[in-house]
C-alpha cells in the first residue's frame, strides 16, 4: 500500500526496519576477463533475449528512485561492455540533476575506461571503483586469465584526468596476491586512490579452483598492515559495507569488506538487480523475486512498485556465509557476475 506524503510515495523500509536507499544493478552477466575466484574460464551466458534491455533498466532504476533509493551503483559482469551503456547513465543521470539521487556510480574492471571515463564524469559521475587484485603484469594475466593491466592502468589514468575519485577494489587471496598489501597500499597513496580490500566469498562454481585455498581472513591481513602501516579509525562511511581507516603515512582510506570474519548485514540498506529483471534482496541468500514480469504487465507503473514493496517485505536479516572443510561447495550457487560486486 502506497501512502502519499507531499507526493512521495512511502520509503522502502525492511521488516527489520532497515531504510533500502542503495540499488545496485547489474548491467549484464559478461565480462572481458574471467577472473578465477569469480568466473569459470567457459561460463554459459544468458541469452541476449532474456536480458533486459537499456530502456527497461532505466525504468525499473527509476521506480526504485521514486521509492526513495539514493544510490545507484552500475555494475556486473562487467558494465562498461554492454554495448551502448552510457546511454544509460546519461538517462538516469536526471535524477541526479533533479536532487532525487545522491549518487550515481560504477564499479568497473576498468578495461574499457580510456574510452568511456570523461563520459561518465559528464553524466555526473563522481566516484568510481575498480577492480585491481595485484600490480605485478603477469600475475594480473593470471589471475584474470584474459586481461592486462596495462589496459586497466590506461583506463585509471583516464579516469583521474576526467576527474573521478577512484577507489581500489582487491580480493585477498592467499597465496596469490598476499605479499602485495604493502605495495597497493603504498601505490594507493601516491595516486591519490582510496583502497578497498575484499574477502573472497563463496558464491558460483568457479571450476578446478578450490575457495579454502584462496581464503584469507581480513583480520589477519589489517595486522600484518599494521606492522608497517598506522590505521587510524575513521567513522567514514560510503552507504555500503567496507568499515574504514585512514593510513596516516599516506593519508588516504583504506577499508575492509569481511563478509565472513564479521557480519555487516544489522546495516544493510541494499539490494541487488540483475540484468534479467531479477531482485536479490541479499548478496549471500538464493531468495529473489521477479520484477521482469511486473514491469512488462503495463505501462504503469503502480504494478511494478507493489512487486517491489512485495520483494522489500521478504528481506532476510542476513547472510551466513561460511567456507570451511566440511562444505567446498558455494554457500550460493550464482556467479557473483549475476548480482554485481
Ligand atoms: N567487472 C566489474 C569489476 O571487476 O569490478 C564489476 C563486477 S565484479 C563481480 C565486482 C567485484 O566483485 C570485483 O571487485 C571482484 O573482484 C569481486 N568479486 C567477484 N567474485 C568474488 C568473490 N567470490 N568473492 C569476493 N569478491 C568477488
Amino acid at each position: 500500500m502506497t501512502t502519499l506524503v507531499e507526493d512521495r510515495p512511502a520509503p522502502l523500509i525492511d521488516p527489520f526496519a532497515r531504510a533500502i536507499s542503495y540499488l545496485r544493478v547489474s548491467v549484464t552477466d559478461r565480462c572481458d576477463f574471467r577472473c578465477l575466484y569469480c568466473m569459470a574460464e567457459d561460463m554459459t551466458f544468458l541469452p541476449k533475449a532474456e536480458v533486459l534491455s537499456l530502456e527497461e533498466l532505466d525504468r525499473l532504476c527509476s521506480a526504485f528512485v521514486r521509492l526513495g533509493v539514493r544510490k545507484l551503483r552500475m555494475t556486473g559482469g562487467e558494465p562498461l561492455v554492454r554495448r551502448n551503456v552510457m546511454s544509460l547513465f546519461r538517462g538516469l543521470s536526471r535524477h541526479l540533476r533533479s536532487g532525487d539521487l545522491d549518487e550515481l556510480t560504477v564499479t568497473t574492471n576498468g578495461s574499457q575506461l580510456a574510452r568511456h571515463a570523461a563520459e561518465l564524469a559528464d553524466c555526473g559521475v563522481r566516484r568510481i571503483n575498480v577492480s585491481i587484485d595485484t600490480l605485478d603484469p603477469a600475475k594480473f594475466a593470471a589471475i584474470t586469465r584474459w586481461g592486462r593491466l596495462e589496459q586497466v592502468l590506461e583506463g585509471l589514468a583516464a579516469a583521474k584526468a576526467a576527474g573521478l575519485a577512484v577507489k581500489i577494489n582487491a580480493v585477498a587471496l592467499k597465496g596469490v596476491n598476499d605479499d602485495e598489501f604493502d605495495r597497493l597500499i603504498a601505490w594507493c597513496g601516491d595516486e591519490g586512490f582510496d583502497l578497498v580490500l575484499i574477502e573472497v566469498m563463496p558464491m558460483g562454481e568457479i571450476g578446478g579452483e578450490v575457495r579454502l585455498d584462496q581464503y584469507l581472513p581480513l583480520s589477519i591481513v589489517r595486522a600484518r598492515v599494521q606492522q608497517n602501516w598506522t590505521l587510524d579509525e575513521t567513522d567514514y562511511r560510503t552507504g555500503g559495507p567496507a568499515r574504514y581507516y585512514t593510513v596516516r603515512e599516506t593519508g588516504r582510506r583504506i577499508g575492509f569488506i569481511t563478509p565472513l570474519t564479521h557480519n555487516f548485514c544489522e546495516s544493510c540498506n541494499r539490494v541487488r538487480l540483475t540484468c534479467t529483471g531479477t531482485l536479490y534482496m541479499c548478496l549471500g541468500q538464493e531468495d529473489a523475486a521477479d520484477l521482469r514480469a511486473p514491469l512488462r504487465a503495463s505501462d504503469d507503473d503502480g504494478v511494478l512498485e507493489t512487486a517491489i514493496r512485495a520483494a522489500i517485505r521478504r528481506k532476510p536479516k542476513g547472510h551466513d556465509f561460511v567456507i570451511d572443510r566440511r562444505r567446498r561447495g558455494p554457500a550460493v550457487s550464482r556467479h557473483m557476475s549475476v548480482t554485481g560486486g
